[in-house]
């Protein structure tokens, strides 16, 4: 077999992510949650609602990918609904971001076809897992997912690496091989790290990033899992891009609020919001407004919101420029 390569996926011109928050409710209470019930409502996006905003984002001539997330999308009674609507609408794919509780009997509503689950796991055991998202959560998840594997359901994972889970991550594959899991996501709780929030405990650092995270991902490719995890570091060759000017992502909220910057969605900085079913433009200073500055560190939010992922030489240039944190790196077998 070949050695397991890392590409860099570039952004796509013509092609169009919606990360659709049904609500924000959830019946769990995961230690690293960013659900910001002030920022985003609590209530939920209507059936009616799941159905217009759809179609605002649904456009012939793109393709156009639906992610359904909350809280716990699950916990919507019209998901099912979500995904068929989408479907007829022609996106290309759809897809749930479930913490593994299925609740409304999900799977009997859908085919296998209409959409892919995936399912959030933070660790290989009980031991790990269950500490960072709940009592009993590891047996509920691996249980519902093996289930919606026999049905013939596309499913992946999604890994949060945070300090209470990064030395068990190179466990992680075995698992998944024995689920039946092809496609694995490792996302990085925020660098932040100068407050003395909770989240002090959970940050890494970017050399523990650096050193832990492509071979984890290297050996899980070695097993013929496809693993997908944000690139974070620009080599020096490469071109810092920002999504914000040259992709079109859209997450929106069930306030109506619409961002196209992740790391602004704890600000009332949103540049789009949807209102009586239209999707209006924002006046005054919103996220917009930061994507086309440059500067050296690379990503603006990044410098603004998470500084203590930034390092610098003795002459104050930074060492490694930060890429949008919507640039995902693939890790597969072949390359
Ligand atoms: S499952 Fe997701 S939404 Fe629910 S508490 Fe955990 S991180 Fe938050
Ligand atoms: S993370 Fe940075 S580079 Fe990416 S969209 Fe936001 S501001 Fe732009």
């Amino acid at each position: 077999m070949t050695s397991p390569r890392a590409k860099t996926l570039g952004f796509k011109a013509g092609e169009r992510n919606i990360f659709f928050h049904l609500l924000t409710a959830c019946n769990l209470s995961c230690v690293h949650c960013y659900i910001d019930s002030a920022q985003h409502g609590t209530n939920m996006v209507s059936r009616d609602e799941i159905a217009a905003w759809l179609r605002l984002f649904a456009e012939s001539e793109k393709k156009s990918n639906v992610i359904f997330l909350g809280g716990e999308p699950t916990m919507h009674p019209d998901l099912a609904f979500g995904i068929k609507t989408a479907r007829e609408l022609g996106y290309q794919s759809v897809t749930v971001d479930s913490n593994g509780f299925l609740f409304h009997d999900l799977l009997d509503k859908i085919a296998a076809d209409e959409v892919v689950i995936s399912f959030s796991l933070d660790g290989p055991a009980p031991e790990v897992n269950d500490p960072i998202r709940g009592h009993d959560v590891f047996r509920v998840c691996t249980e519902n997912l093996t289930k919606t594997v026999s049905r013939g359901f596309d499913v992946s994972v999604i890994f949060t690496v945070s300090r209470m889970n990064i030395n068990h991550l190179d466990r992680m594959p075995e698992l998944l091989k024995e689920l039946g899991v092809k496609r694995f996501f490792i996302q990085v709780i925020g660098f932040r790290g100068k407050s003395a929030s909770a989240r002090d405990k959970l940050q890494i650092t970017p050399d523990e990033w650096l050193a832990k995270i492509p071979p984890a991902a290297a050996q899980a490719a070695e097993m013929g899992i496809k693993v997908i995890y944000p690139k974070v570091f620009l080599d020096k060759d490469e071109i810092f891009q920002c999504a914000g000017q040259v992709a079109e992502n859209y997450f929106i909220f069930p306030n109506g609020r619409v961002y196209q910057c992740p790391l602004c969605e704890d600000f009332p900085v949103n540049s789009m919001r949807i209102q009586d079913n239209r999707l209006l433009k924002n006046e005054g200073l919103t996220e917009d407004r930061f994507f086309t500055l440059e500067i050296a560190e690379g990503c603006v939010m990044n410098k603004l919101l998470q500084p203590g992922n930034i390092v610098y030489d003795n002459k104050g240039r930074p060492r490694h420029r930060i890429s949008c944190c919507l640039l995902k790196q693939e890790m597969t077998a072949s390359g």
